[in-house]
């Protein structure tokens, strides 16, 4: 196949919000990488950072920069080391590109590679008509997913990340926050087996769609007794697990102080500054494990996801509330930022 020399890309050009539609020439694809033509990209909340450049983007964000790491495409191209994979093959990638060399990497503990390059954050992202990334971090998606879910292997390997943590089997369990990724872990706990699945948020879209996504109990911290109608809803124990999606300080201690005696806390949302916690309270007598979360398990997580998409993709299908032309991003991000949507993906077609 002939490839064309340039491509169209969104980019943050300087240090200041919004992004910039470019025309930039197509990646090189290197001896271990694929170069993949885009169909599809997931907007992610770390997008949403990068386009309001906001203090963490400042810090960690060099432009010029390709942003977005969630994707599907074809393969175009292979590099001359690479086996295993076919030109034309659909497929998406783990966004983390980890050194192989180090302790965790060698321990199949690649996702908190200390030295880890992100796409789209640390190198050339996916809002483009191109992206080249090393073959291993390369996956194959099954013929039965769609490309819409094909798309957000990312988030949703997140979200399987931080459900498989915890034994929910038949729990009382507690999400705070309804974003995208709380959306999709509200999914995943109930075909986990999870009995009961409750929800803390406060933004109105998103209540309606943690009902969509199968939430039993949906509480709104602004008008609700949480902690009241919590502990009804659970015998007065308190849930066995907590999901931690919302990064937001005042959801973290009441999460803390709520869960379950003998408890376990899978904490995935990110707080902007340090958060206030009860150790002894409420880690220390009750007994409780926490979980750290970041990325993806490679590739347990990814795997769970092949199966979660062939099996039940249609409980996800309101949890993505818009697809939308890529050179629609500015509406996009505006969606966003208020708070109005779930997922967002933009087409590259
Ligand atoms: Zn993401
Ligand atoms: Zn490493």
């Amino acid at each position: 196949m002939l490839l064309p020399t340039t491509m169209r890309a969104m980019r943050k050009l300087r240090g200041q919000a919004g992004l910039d539609f470019c025309t930039i020439p197509v990646p090189v694809c290197g001896p271990r990488d694929v170069l993949i033509r885009v169909r599809i990209t997931g907007i992610c909340g770390t997008d949403l950072h990068i386009y309001n450049w906001d203090a963490w983007s400042q810090n960690r964000i060099k432009p010029p920069l390709t942003t977005g790491h969630e994707f599907v495409g074809d393969i175009v191209a292979l590099g001359a080391e690479v086996h295993g994979l076919s030109l034309g093959q659909r497929v998406s990638a783990e966004g983390h590109i980890t050194c192989g060399q180090c302790r965790l990497c060698r321990t199949g503990r690649g996702h908190i590679c200390r030295t880890f390059k992100g796409v789209g954050v640390d190198r050339e992202g996916c809002f483009a008509d191109y992206i080249a990334v090393p073959a291993q971090n390369v996956w194959p998606v099954p013929a039965g997913v769609p490309d819409m879910f094909a798309a957000i292997y990312d988030p949703l390997g997140n979200a399987m990340h931080t459900v498989m943590s915890a034994p929910v089997s038949l729990k009382n369990v507690l999400v705070m926050g309804a974003g995208a990724i709380g959306l999709f872990a509200v999914s995943i706990a109930k075909v986990a087996g999870a009995a009961n699945v409750m929800v803390v948020e406060p933004n109105a879209t998103r209540i309606d769609l943690a009902r969509k996504a199968g939430a039993d109990l949906v509480l709104n911290p602004r008008t609700d007794d949480v902690p009241a109608l919590v502990r009804r809803a659970t015998s007065n124990e308190g849930p066995e697990v907590v999901l931690e999606m919302s990064g937001n300080a005042k959801a973290m201690q009441q999460a803390f102080s709520l869960v379950a005696t003998g408890g376990t806390m899978c904490l995935l949302g990110i707080p902007g500054t340090p958060v206030d916690i009860n150790w002894a309270e409420d880690i220390m007598f009750k007994g409780i494990t926490i979980h750290g979360i970041t990325g993806r398990r490679m590739f347990e997580t990814w795997f769970q996801v092949d199966e979660f998409l062939l099996h039940h993709s249609a409980r996800l299908a309101a949890s993505v509330t818009h697809t939308m032309p890529c050179a629609a991003y500015e509406e996009a991000f505006a969606l966003m930022n208020a708070g109005a949507c779930g997922k967002i993906n933009l087409t590259w077609a």
